[in-house]
C-alpha cells in the first residue's frame, strides 16, 4: 500500500467488484485491492477456454437497456471487439418451437392451437375484478392468465428456483419477469415489427472474445489506473473494532494476510458475509445468513464434431420432462471462427445438496443429450469432449421468509462503519450484469474523498436498484 493513501478493499472480482475498483481507481486518494477466490475476473459472468474458443457460465449478453455512461465505457475498452448482434432464439412450447424474441408471424404459425385459444380466453377474463396478488404465482396468473402461466412459467419456476411457484415472493415475479402482463407481453412481440420496434429491441451486444471480455476489460483499466488484483486469495474475515471495520483476513496459497481498509465493499454473498464478521453477528442475524438460499448450477459443456448444431443462439425448456433448462451454442453468440467445431453449453438449475451435484461428467453428457433428445434435437455428431463447471450462487431464491432475512442482515450491516454490501449476491437481487455495474458507479458517487460513506445518498440508491428489473 503507498503511505498517506486511504486504504479501500473490495470483496470479489465480478462486475460489481470491477466496476467498482474501476471507478474508485479514478481517485487519486485510494489505494484500491481487490480480493478474488477464484484465478480471474468475471464471477458468474466470466469466461473461460474451452476447444479454442472462450465460452461463458451459461447464456450471458449485454442488454442494450445498460445504462448509456456504462455503456460509453464498455465501448471505450472493447472498440470494434463488442458486436452488436440480433436475438435469434426458441422456445419449446406443447413440443413446438416458438421463436424467442416473439414475433406476430411465427405466433400465429407455430403456437399450439390450443394454447393460442387459451390465451385468447384468458385476455377476456382479464377484464373481470382482481385480488391482491402476494405470490409470484398470484402475481403472473393475474398479469398473463392461466394457460400462459401453466405451459410456460410455472414449470419454468419450478425447474429454475426448484421451488413452487405458490411458495415464491411476489417479488420475484416483479423483478425477475419483465414481460409480467399481457400488455407487456404484447409490447415486446410488437418489438420485432419494423416501425414499432423500439431502439436496441431483438438486439444483444457481445464481445467477440467472450462475455468475460467485458469483466476483463476493467480489470486492466482498474489496474492501469493503480488497483491491485489478489487472486486465489479467500476472504477468511472482517474485522471491526468499536462498530467500524478495520481490517480484511484473507487466505492465500501464501498464508494469511491481514489488510487495513477503511472501507470494505463487499459483493459476495450477503450470508457468507455476515458470517464472516469478526466481532460475530448475533444469533437472529447468523440464523437469517444460513435461512437466505440461492440456487446453483451446473453448466454442461459438449464440445462437437460439427461446425454448427443449429443456426440459434439459445434454446429454451420450460417442460418438467426436459430436465435443462436453456441450451447455448457460443458460437453463435461471438461468430468465432472454429471450423469443424462448436460447443454446446447446456444448463441445469439444481441444488448443491442434490446427487447430480457430484455427478461425473460422463452420466452429466447423459443426462444432456438424453434431455436433448426428448426435446427433439438429438446429438447426431461425436462428442469429442465433455466438461463441466458449476456455481453454488447461481441465483437467489425468494420463498416467503426471504425478505425478513434479507433485512435482518441489511440491517444490522448498516449499523457498522466502513462496510458497504452491494452486486448481486451483496444484495441477494436476480440482477443483469449491466444493474450489478450500475450499482458500483453509483457507490463511487457515494463515497467521500476520505473514503466515508454518503449514507443517505446511498440509501437513494438502494430504492432506485429495487426498479431493476432483469432481462433475459
Ligand atoms: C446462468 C446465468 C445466466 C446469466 N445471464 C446473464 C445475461 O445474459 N446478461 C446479464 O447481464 N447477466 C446475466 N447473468 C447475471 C450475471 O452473471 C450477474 O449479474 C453478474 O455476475 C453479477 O456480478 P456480481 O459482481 O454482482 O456477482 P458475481 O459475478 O457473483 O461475483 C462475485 C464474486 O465474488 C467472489 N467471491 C465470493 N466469495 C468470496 C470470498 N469469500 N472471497 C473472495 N472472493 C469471493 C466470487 O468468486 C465472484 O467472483 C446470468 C447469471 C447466470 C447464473
Amino acid at each position: 500500500m503507498q503511505p498517506g493513501r486511504i486504504p479501500i478493499v473490495i470483496l470479489g472480482a465480478g462486475p460489481a467488484g470491477l466496476g467498482a475498483a474501476y471507478r474508485l481507481s479514478r481517485h487519486e486518494a485510494f489505494d484500491v485491492t481487490v480480493v478474488e477466490r477464484g484465478a480471474g475476473v468475471g464471477g458468474n459472468a466470466g469466461s473461460f477456454p474451452l476447444a479454442g474458443m472462450q465460452v461463458d457460465y451459461g447464456s450471458h449478453r449485454l442488454h442494450p437497456s445498460c445504462a448509456p455512461e456504462i455503456l460509453t465505457d464498455i465501448r471505450g475498452m472493447l472498440g470494434d471487439g463488442l458486436l452488436d448482434r440480433p436475438r435469434h432464439g426458441r422456445i419449446r412450447l406443447r413440443g413446438r418451437w416458438v421463436h424467442f424474441p416473439l414475433k406476430p408471424a411465427d405466433l400465429a404459425l407455430h403456437l399450439p392451437p390450443a394454447f393460442l385459444a387459451g390465451v385468447a380466453v384468458d385476455t377476456v377474463r382479464k377484464l373481470a375484478p382482481r385480488g391482491r396478488a402476494d405470490t409470484f404465482a398470484a402475481v403472473l396468473q393475474q398479469g398473463l392468465g392461466p394457460t400462459i402461466c401453466r405451459d410456460f412459467y410455472f414449470p419454468y419456476a419450478r425447474k429454475i428456483w426448484g421451488v413452487d411457484p405458490e411458495l415464491l415472493e411476489a417479488e420475484q415475479a416483479r423483478r425477475r419477469v419483465s414481460a409480467g402482463s399481457l400488455l407487456k407481453m404484447a409490447r415486446k412481440v410488437l418489438n420485432a415489427v419494423p416501425g414499432f420496434k423500439k431502439k436496441g429491441g431483438g438486439r444483444f451486444y457481445y464481445p467477440k472474445d467472450g462475455f468475460g471480455a467485458i469483466s476483463e476489460a476493467y480489470r486492466q483499466a482498474a489496474e492501469a489506473r493503480g488497483a491491485s488484483f489478489l487472486f486465489r486469495t479467500t476472504v477468511a474475515g472482517v474485522e471491526a473494532a468499536g462498530g467500524t471495520v478495520r481490517a480484511v483476513h484473507v487466505s492465500a496459497p501464501d498464508g494469511v494476510r491481514r489488510l487495513d481498509a477503511r472501507q470494505t465493499l463487499s459483493t459476495i454473498p450477503v450470508s457468507q458475509l455476515a458470517r464472516l464478521m469478526d466481532p460475530a453477528a448475533p444469533d437472529a442475524v447468523q440464523a437469517s445468513a444460513c435461512a437466505l438460499k440461492f440456487r446453483a448450477m451446473i453448466l454442461i459443456y459438449l464440445l462437437l464434431e460439427t461446425a454448427q448444431f443449429t443456426e440459434y443462439d439459445a434454446h429454451y425448456f420450460p417442460d418438467a420432462d426436459v430436465l435443462i433448462t436453456r441450451l447455448s451454442e457460443p458460437k453463435n453468440y461471438s461468430l468465432a471462427p472454429n471450423p469443424g467445431r462448436t460447443v454446446l453449453c447446456a444448463e441445469l438449475p439444481c441444488s448443491v445438496d442434490d446427487p447430480v451435484w457430484r455427478a461425473s461428467d460422463q452420466e452429466l453428457r447423459d443426462l444432456v443429450t438424453q434431455a436433448l433428445e426428448r426435446a427433439g434435437l438429438p446429438v447426431r455428431c461425436r462428442v469429442l469432449e465433455v466438461s463441466s463447471r458449476k456455481l453454488s450462487q447461481a441465483y437467489p431464491i425468494y420463498t416467503q421468509d426471504y425478505r425478513a432475512n434479507f433485512e435482518r442482515i441489511d440491517q444490522w450491516l448498516d449499523g457498522i462503519e466502513g462496510i458497504v454490501t452491494f452486486g448481486r449476491q451483496g444484495l441477494f437481487a436476480h440482477d443483469n450484469t449491466h444493474h450489478a455495474l450500475a450499482m458500483a458507479y453509483a457507490l463511487d458517487g457515494c463515497l467521500g474523498s476520505d473514503g466515508s460513506l454518503d449514507r443517505k445518498a446511498w440509501t437513494g440508491c438502494r430504492r432506485e436498484f429495487e426498479k431493476h428489473v432483469v432481462e433475459d
